[in-house]
């Protein structure tokens, strides 16, 4: 019936057009309706024509790793600035001009530079001045941590602090294993590569060393001025030294040849510009003076001190600030020996992590699927794909490792080499999946049990900011972790904008227990060697080449103390040592004759 399907029709659109206005009214009330899909606002870029007056500005690092960076860019004709280390001020204005609800890196990160900037505006720069003349230079990613918000957090407080077209350049995390960039005003030459390579293990190593050595100094400050002093020796020839060029290097007769064929010069050209970058003997006798400048501090290693390893979110376990509460030099303050990570361990993370992803997704991707074993075609077609992605990946882990145990061996070979992420994984893996992926993934568990049952320190000291997803994912499971290994002392410390005090005191109450734990293993050892301790001064006292801060100690299985191992080696030395033991012989005569 005609009639009847048409009033159905009426009632039905009548139906339909209620809903329609009720839904529109519900996205509206709940600010739905303005929702547009997301554009990444196009920015200026930063063109190799503007590199004579633009100011790069970087931050985030230890001023160790800052001042490394700033004279590489330096070196190769970049106007150049490192934001000051994050305070507490900067986390403020992070929450005023940023989102609610970030974790603590971004909140003082991101107020660091809008602080810098209006720093900028107070000495008399106008905001369009500092727009044009500024960039900033920072790590980004697509997650899946809140990392992946940084950039899109940075713009946004800049455009609430009236900085609304400031540039800011986006060094892709996963960009940089491929170390390229988008931006033309920044070119990823050869030079500047390789010296950033140099830069990043050369600060990773002269922060090592300064905690390793300042606990044990005798001269109080000789330590930060030597090691400064270092920093200026370094970054200077990582700014001045004489770039490699194959046209001026290469031998008359060779340049006409590569005149005409310039493949090959090109090729020549990146090769010699690599050797010389790593080999050349501008930056290796630079290396040699620091390593014997630091030599010269005097330390006493029978200071008895717990050694606390640091672990935690990347960011909060790098800052020498208030972003992690100034932990390090309230530790050394309450008698620690610091054990910092070296950002070369989150690179070789980066890439084990993407080999691992790639080899865990390789049947799915696999051309062939369902392969019989007999099908040897298609299965060499399957490994070859993905031999394509991971080859790179294992070569570069395997020279990044290289390079960076080099450069710890031209700087006197006591800072610690990388842990395998194969190893991490492994340790952590009952615990934390090795792909689940986001922050520090794995590492911070299998940190906590490598160097607890390697007896590599006496505390783990996890600092995980506030907000943090990864390691608030990773805490959950540290409980497991403490449960499993009885003697591990364990403690995760969230570090925000405030509670210093309360971090503090709960920091001292573990340290107590650590304490107890080093000086415990100092009395095993001096015990087991029968000796006491004045007779070890005094054998100390007749070789100073063992109060070198560089003097390497053979590391002791089972002992974490440096003033434990130092005993035991010296015991050791005393022993074989006959002009010693004549010399004690002949004192105890002469003692009894008397
Ligand atoms: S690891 Fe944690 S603190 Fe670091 S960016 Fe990701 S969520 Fe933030």
């Amino acid at each position: 019936m005609p009639a009847q399907e048409i009033v159905q029709t009426d009632y039905e659109v009548e139906i339909q057009a209620r809903i329609d206005a009720e839904r529109a009214r519900l996205r509206a009330e709940a600010g739905l309706a303005r929702m547009r899909e997301f554009k990444k606002p196009v920015e200026r870029t930063f063109t190799a024509s503007e590199r004579d007056y633009v100011t790069i500005l970087f931050g985030g690092l230890t001023w160790k790793h800052e001042e490394m960076i700033k004279a590489v860019f330096h070196g190769s004709g970049y106007r150049c600035e490192n934001i000051p280390t994050p305070v507490v001020a900067d986390f403020q204005a992070g929450k005023e001009f940023g989102n609610n609800g970030q974790c603590n890196p971004t909140y003082f990160t991101v107020g660091n530079l809008v602080r810098y900037l209006q720093g900028l505006e107070q000495q008399g720069l106008t905001k369009q001045q500092i727009i044009d003349n500024y960039v900033f230079f920072t790590a980004g990613s697509c997650g899946p941590c809140r990392f992946g918000m940084y950039e899109a957090e940075y713009r946004f407080a800049l455009k609430n602090s009236g900085f609304d077209a400031f540039r800011v350049l986006l060094f892709q995390q996963t960009d940089g294993i491929k170390a390229a960039s988008g931006e033309p005003g920044l070119k990823f030459s050869v030079d500047f590569g390789m010296g950033m390579l140099n830069a990043l293990n050369l600060g990773d190593v002269i922060n090592e060393l300064a905690y390793q050595v300042r606990p044990f100094e005798v001269k109080r400050g000789e330590t930060d001025r030597v090691i400064q002093e270092s920093v200026k020796k370094l970054t200077d020839t990582l700014r001045d030294r004489k770039r490699w060029h194959i046209k001026e290097a290469a031998p008359t007769w060779v340049k006409p040849l590569l005149a005409k064929h310039k493949k090959i010069e090109d090729i020549g050209c990146t090769l010699g510009k690599v050797t010389d970058n790593l080999y050349g003997k501008e930056y290796v006798n630079a290396l040699h003076t620091c390593r014997d400048q630091i030599n010269t501090i005097e330390v006493d290693r029978f200071r008895v001190k717990p050694v606390i390893k640091i672990t935690g979110e990347f960011w909060a376990q790098t800052t020498e600030g208030d972003g992690n509460f100034n932990m390090f030099a309230f530790l050394e303050r309450e008698g620690a020996q610091v054990l910092v990570e070296p950002i070369a361990t989150w690179i070789a993370y980066m890439m084990y992590v993407a080999k691992e992803g790639a080899k865990a997704r390789a049947d799915a991707q696999a051309t062939y699927k369902d392969v019989k074993w007999y099908e040897f075609h298609k299965r060499l077609t399957n490994e070859l794909k993905l031999f394509k992605k991971t080859g790179g990946l294992s070569a570069g882990s395997a020279m990044w490792t290289y390079f960076y145990h080099r450069t710890i061996k031209h700087m006197g070979d006591t800072a610690h080499h990388l842990v395998p992420q194969k190893e991490l994984s492994r340790l952590a893996h009952p615990f934390y999946h090795q792909l689940a992926r986001g922050g520090e993934g794995y590492m911070e568990v299998g940190k906590n049990v490598y160097y607890t049952v390697n007896h590599l320190c006496h505390m783990v000291l996890a600092l995980k900011p506030f907000g943090c997803m990864p390691s608030t994912q990773s805490d959950g499971v540290q409980s497991r972790v403490v449960n499993k290994f009885k003697d591990m002392i364990f403690l995760p410390i969230e570090t925000s904008g405030e509670g210093e005090v309360n971090a503090h005191s709960r920091v001292q109450m573990a340290l107590a227990e650590a304490r107890a734990k080093a000086r415990a293993e100092f009395d095993g050892v001096l015990h087991q060697t029968g000796k006491n301790l004045e007779d070890l001064r005094e054998y100390v006292e007749g070789h100073p080449e063992l109060k070198r801060a560089l003097y390497k100690v053979p590391h002791c299985e089972g002992i974490a103390g440096t003033a434990a191992q130092f005993v035991s080696h010296v015991s050791d030395l005393m022993n074989n040592d006959k002009a010693w033991r004549r010399s004690r012989v002949q004192l105890s005569v002469s003692r009894a004759a008397a």
